[in-house]
């Protein structure tokens, strides 16, 4: 924890101090990883303050939503609780719900709007849809409604601007979506920047009314926005320009979700007096971590030059780990890890394991718990995308918006009730010819009476349920009303019910009471439900949870702004990092990056390890080291081979310090 306090206390270089004191107009800071960017935000934010500026005129954007919260925190610990409290930091998708939920009437949405999910879209992309398709179909359909939104394109322009007769249909499809999302009162991701910038580009008063409400804006990751994030940060800020950016052009790695590394040059042509700062001195890497990090990324071509300088030490050696197989790599790593700690006395999060894609922390799992080491796994199946939290998320969504079709339809079918597809199908074609959402449409004693008795019964009770829970949520926070839920609902017997691993049982009981504590946290009572449930939504967006003290295992993509003292890199194979898809188009220096991410991520010590071999389909087959490994300046590099008499003995030496430390326990 000693590390926290270092901000404080370790004074900033000159480039820094420059970037955090200028304040004549735009900036832009652009340097290479490791190069206090971050910090650079914070201690301009304690400056702002300092100076004067009001805290929540202040608006800091992040890349996920624990980046917010650290830097909540850091600057905590510079300024003060309070201040930290109401400065407005967040993820571009937080800082666009924000305006909604204060701007819905300009942006066309009435109160208590929902915010839907990916899948929620899937599923109404699938309703749409002429007939039943292959699910990338639906999947390819929600990245070009996406794209469109990016490009600002309407449904209305998108169906003019079509010149084939697909490509008036994927038109006809999302206008019909736009249509659908209206009557739900509801938007999805990617409109959470879209409408945002339409409206200020649209709507003057508003406009004028943001830019006098954000005194300041500061941008991290800005390598990684795409161009409607770009051009909603244009909108806010103005032509005055009162903003900092800082980014890195070889850490952009989301281009496949659509960021858009031109909007560093972008910057440069849409303000001629934009000032540039670059910083070249890396605080984090060892000499040798960082002549790797250099020698690899320096097979890039580059929009900026850059240098990176350290002054630590030379360092241990990258260590290339040879191993046979996944299985033996993940056995390898976690011994490795359990022992250095010993040996160390470091703490379990000093320790990280990143890979390319989530399916490689299966084995990584397993073998860290049967060593016994906490872990905290970030970027895979976050809390909430688990299927019962996203379950009770559809009841207190429609409890705050009885017109979210997709929560009713989520939520009817969960517990199993006695209301079948032909009976849904009815309700739909019934509330269809009344204009109103199912919901409306099942209290209705009209509609209940033309349902079958039984299912028109049941209908009603879920009805009833709801009308009861609208108002009980007005005399409680969202924690209780959601324990209250979760047993009214039938839901917490369901949850359990045929599950005969203790295991499962209890985990799927342990997330439901996790859902109520965050909830009761988060409940500060003044926001009510809707507003509550639309934070929910977005906050299934990225990862929530601390991972306090554990050893994280994470994603190269999800690893981005964050260090670790000992890294090891897993699976640096051919076909999976640089990925096979990747080497099959030719897109390598977007994996190149992806592999100067993972490098910089490590302070002290870096493994990387390849195995020799994995299972596929069934059959072996033989793995070839990544062609990344040759980039490396050899004299920085020790091979380790996969020599069991070796690893013998240095299990036995493992084995006997462990020994050695307990008996001097007992002396
Ligand atoms: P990335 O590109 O990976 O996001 P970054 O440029 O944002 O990296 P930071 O995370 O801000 O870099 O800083 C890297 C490390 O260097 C942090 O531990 C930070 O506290 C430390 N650091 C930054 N500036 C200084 C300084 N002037 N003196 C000492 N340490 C510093
Ligand atoms: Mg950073």
């Amino acid at each position: 924890q000693a590390l926290d306090l270092m901000p404080a206390l370790v004074s900033l270089n000159p480039e820094q101090r420059a970037a955090v004191h200028y304040l004549a107009g735009p900036l832009l800071v652009l340097a290479g990883a490791g190069s206090g960017k971050t910090r650079v935000i914070t201690e301009k934010i304690a400056e702002l303050l300092r100076s004067g500026h009001q805290a929540e005129r202040i608006a800091a954007i992040t890349f996920t939503n624990k980046a917010a919260r650290e830097m909540r925190e850091r600057v905590a610990k510079l300024i003060s609780k309070e201040a930290a409290e109401t400065l407005q930091v967040s993820t571009f998708h937080a800082l666009g719900l924000r305006f909604l939920s204060m701007e819905h009437a300009a942006a066309g949405l009435r109160r208590g709007f929902t915010v839907l999910d990916a899948d929620d879209s899937f599923g109404i992309l699938k309703d749409l849809s002429p007939k039943a398709q292959k699910s990338d179909v639906y999947d390819l359909l929600r990245q070009l409604i996406g794209r469109a939104k990016d490009e600002g394109l309407t449904p209305e322009q998108a169906l003019k601007a079509a010149r084939s007769p697909r490509e008036l249909q994927a038109a006809e499809i999302y206008q019909a979506y736009q249509q659908r999302l209206q009557t739900f009162n509801a938007v999805d991701f990617d409109d959470l920047i879209a409408l945002p910038e339409r409206v200020l580009r649209e709507q003057e008063a508003v406009r004028l009314r943001w830019r006098e409400k954000l005194s300041y804006v500061l941008v991290d990751e800005y390598q990684d926005t795409n161009r409607t994030q770009y051009r909603l940060l244009k909108e806010l800020v103005g032509p005055r320009g009162a903003f900092t950016a800082v980014g890195d052009d070889d850490q952009s790695i989301y281009a496949w979700r659509g960021a858009n590394p031109e909007n560093l040059n972008q910057l440069t042509v849409d303000y001629p007096h934009l000032k540039v700062i670059k910083l070249e001195q890396n605080y984090r890497c060892s000499g040798r971590i960082l002549r790797c990090a250099n020698a690899v990324i320096g097979n890039n071509p580059h929009l900026f030059e850059k240098r990176l300088w350290s002054a630590h030490g030379e360092g241990d050696h990258i260590r290339i780990l040879n191993c046979r197989d996944d299985q033996h790599e993940a056995e390898r790593i976690a011994a490795e890890i359990v022992y250095k700690r010993e040996q160390q006395k470091a703490l379990w999060s000093d320790f990280a394991i990143l890979y390319r894609g989530n399916h490689q922390a299966r084995a990584l799992e397993q073998a860290l718990r049967l060593a016994r080491a906490p872990y905290h796994l970030s970027g895979g199946q976050a809390f909430f995308d688990r299927a019962e939290v996203r379950d009770v998320l559809a009841y207190l969504r429609l409890i705050a918006n009885p017109d979210d079709d997709a929560a009713f339809l989520r939520a009817v079918q969960v517990p199993k009730r006695e209301i079948g597809t032909i009976t849904l199908e009815k309700l739909a074609t019934l509330a269809g010819s009344k204009h109103v959402s199912l919901l409306k449409a099942a209290e209705s004693i009209e509609v209940q009476k033309q349902l079958a008795a039984r299912p028109g019964a049941q209908i009603a009770e879920f009805a009833g349920l709801f009308r009861h829970w609208r108002e009980a949520a007005t005399r409680m926070g969202a924690g209780d009303l959601t324990a209250l839920v979760i047993q009214e609902s039938g839901y917490a017997q369901h949850l359990v019910a045929g599950l005969r691993d203790p295991e499962s049982k209890a985990r799927r009981e342990e997330n439901m009471q996790e859902l109520v504590r965050f909830l009761r946290e988060s409940d500060k009572g003044r926001d009510g439900l809707s507003a509550l449930a639309n934070q929910l939504a977005l906050i299934s967006f990225s990862d929530r949870d601390d991972p306090g003290n554990a050893v994280r295992l994470s994603t190269l993509h999800a690893s981005k702004g964050l260090e670790f003292r000992h890294v090891w890199l897993v699976g640096v194979e051919d076909g999976t990092l640089p990925h096979q898809g990747a080497i099959d188009e030719g897109r390598l220096e977007e994996e190149r990056r992806l592999f100067y991410v993972g490098i910089t991520r490590a302070k002290e010590s870096l493994t990387m390890s390849v195995s020799q071999q994995k299972k596929r389909f069934g059959e072996m087959e033989r793995l070839k080291p990544s062609r990344f490994l040759r980039e490396l300046p050899e004299t920085d590099v020790r091979q380790e081979g996969d020599d069991p008499e070796r690893e013998a003995e240095e299990k036995r030496e493992r084995n006997l310090s462990h020994f050695a430390r307990i008996a001097d326990l007992l002396k």
